[in-house]
C-alpha cells in the first residue's frame, strides 16, 4: 500500500491515508481522532443517531473493514427500547428453560442439550 495523504471532507485536514471508492480508508489504529466505530461509540454511551459514517478502517490486507463515524455528530444513545428489553428477557428465559422437566435454571443450559443438570443424559458419567 503506496502512504498518500488524504485530505478530510468534514473538517479540511489531511492525513496519511487512502481514498478507496471514494471513502478516506485507513489503515489499522491509524484513523485520524475525532472519529470511531460504532463499539467505540457505543462504550461511550453514544451511537451514530441516524448519520452515516464518513470513513473506514481496513486491515488484513482489506479483507476487515469497519465504518468510522464522527464523535462530534454522535448522540447519546437511547438505550434499548421496552420491547427490546422484553424481548432479550424472554430469549434468556428459553436458553434457561430445561426441556425436560420445565425448570427455570440461574444460568444458561447447554446448547446441545438444553436440559438442567439432573435432567442431563448419564451417558458420559457412565462411561467414566
Ligand atoms: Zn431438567
Amino acid at each position: 500500500m503506496a502512504a498518500t495523504v488524504v485530505r478530510l471532507p468534514w473538517n479540511g485536514q489531511h492525513w496519511p491515508g487512502r481514498v478507496v471508492d471514494g471513502v478516506p480508508t485507513f489503515g489499522f489504529r491509524s484513523a485520524p481522532p475525532g472519529l470511531a466505530t460504532r463499539r467505540q461509540l457505543r462504550a461511550r454511551g453514544l451511537c451514530p443517531g441516524g448519520r452515516d459514517w464518513v470513513a473506514q478502517v481496513r486491515w488484513r490486507g482489506g479483507r476487515r473493514w469497519a465504518a468510522l463515524y464522527l464523535v462530534d455528530q454522535a448522540v447519546e444513545s437511547p438505550g434499548a427500547t421496552t420491547a427490546q428489553l422484553i424481548s432479550l428477557w424472554k430469549a434468556q428465559r428459553v436458553l434457561r428453560t430445561c426441556t425436560e422437566c420445565g425448570l427455570l435454571a440461574p444460568y444458561r443450559l447447554p446448547k446441545f442439550s438444553r436440559r438442567c443438570w439432573p435432567c442431563r443424559p448419564a451417558r458420559r458419567r457412565e462411561a467414566a
